[in-house]
């Protein structure tokens, strides 16, 4: 019995020194290193000294979200950035409208006819429903004869009863005349699939490059995968964000329409292609990179400034312009520190963790994003207003 008890506190007593062991090594093994400790494929800037993860497991990588390294402002700038355009994206199809809301038009036509409650002639509800509908047409894309029949049932539910012949004919004359002011006001809304895809490709890049900043230390295999999805959606977001430009810029243009699709299409999927060559990830072609993308991004000054000469000096055609101008310099200026890496540069170490350029290039990217989606709304109403 009590040689059985020694043997087993010696047993326990080993146990525990393993587990702390374990412990121990796992502290040790789950440590930030230095830069010159790093394995070559995550030897990316020399500027910033510590707090990396090298080799870790997928598990601790994912959970290292949550602590402080030097990728951690880099993943919640972008997975931030990601929540936002899926805010931006559900909130848009959800209030830009398909097809005008015909919910809203009864309030309208009450406010637009002051009068309409105390109306006594129908003679007379029709020549002020004439007069007011022509002044209402930001709201009457697709206003049918149906529609406006109903929309007055409604509004006067007391004077059309089933029973009340003369009013009803009264009113369907009346419905007749207003179908006939509104049918050239009345237009489709213009496609979205543009404005949409455009929203996707800023989720992909955004989300894409959030998953490559947290897992890339885990394997040189996984690292390399990453960064080819991480380029690839930063090649789709530029791609999409011309789709906008290019589609409802030349919608009444299909030739140059197609023209422009087509060409940034074939640039975005050559960038792709050549990001898939392993030389195009070493750091030294940093400069290679910025510069393949910026040129992308320049290709759009030419549609622009097609869409200037064809519309000048239409308020929307510039206000377009005015975002695709600030876009471009949120842009430019992420690819100015993307390749210089300012502001680590000056002071090696010192911005580890908050304020070195990836930092900085993460939070224009996504400024320019923005941007273009304030734009984009800018040619959806344009469009739906003017059609085509
Ligand atoms: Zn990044």
């Amino acid at each position: 019995m009590g040689i059985e008890t020694v043997e087993n506190e010696r047993v326990e007593r080993s146990n525990s020194k393993g587990r702390k062991g374990k412990r121990l090594w796992k502290k040790v093994k789950y440590q930030l290193v230095e830069y010159h400790s790093l394995p070559g494929y995550l030897k990316d800037n020399e500027y910033i000294k510590g707090y990396y993860r090298a080799n870790w497991p997928l598990k601790q990588a994912l959970f290292s979200i949550f602590s402080i390294h030097n990728e951690t402002l880099n993943v919640w700038t972008h997975l931030i950035g990601f929540f936002l355009f899926l805010s931006l994206t559900i909130y848009t199809a959800m209030k830009v409208p398909n097809v005008v809301d015909l919910q809203h038009l009864p309030g309208d036509l009450l406010t637009c006819l002051p009068s309409l409650p105390h109306m006594s002639d129908l003679y007379k509800l029709r020549e002020e429903l004439k007069t007011s509908l022509t002044t209402m047409d930001h709201m009457l894309p697709s206003l049918t004869r149906w529609h406006i029949f109903e929309l007055l049932s409604n509004c006067l539910p007391e004077r059309f009863s089933a029973g009340n012949h003369t009013n009803v004919c009264v009113l369907r004359s009346m419905t007749d005349e207003l179908a006939s002011i509104v049918a050239p006001l009345a237009r489709r809304p213009i496609t979205r699939w543009p404005f949409f895809t455009f929203l996707g490709g800023a989720m992909f890049c955004l989300l894409a490059s959030s998953a490559c900043h947290l897992l890339s230390c885990h394997s040189e295999r996984l690292s390399h995968i990453l960064l080819r999805i991480d380029y690839a959606g930063i090649a789709a977001l530029i791609t999409t964000s011309f789709y906008i430009v290019a589609y409802y810029s030349f919608t009444c243009y299909p030739f140059f329409c197609y023209l422009y699709l087509g060409f940034i299409t074939i640039l975005g999927i050559t960038t792709v292609l050549l990001s898939l060559l392993p030389a195009f990830q070493k750091p030294e072609f940093r400069n290679v990179r910025a510069a393949l993308f910026s040129g992308m991004g320049l290709s759009g000054i030419l549609p622009i400034l097609h869409k200037l000469v064809l519309f000048w000096p239409q308020p929307e055609a510039l206000h377009t312009t005015g975002y695709e101008m600030l876009l471009g310099a949120f842009y430019g200026l992420g690819a100015l520190v993307y390749a210089t890496r300012v502001p680590e540069r000056w002071m090696p170490g010192k911005f580890d963790v908050v304020g070195h350029s990836h930092q900085l290039f993460h939070v224009l990217v996504v400024a320019g994003a923005y941007t273009q989606y304030r734009g984009g709304l800018v040619y959806l109403k344009w469009r739906d207003l003017e059609g085509c």
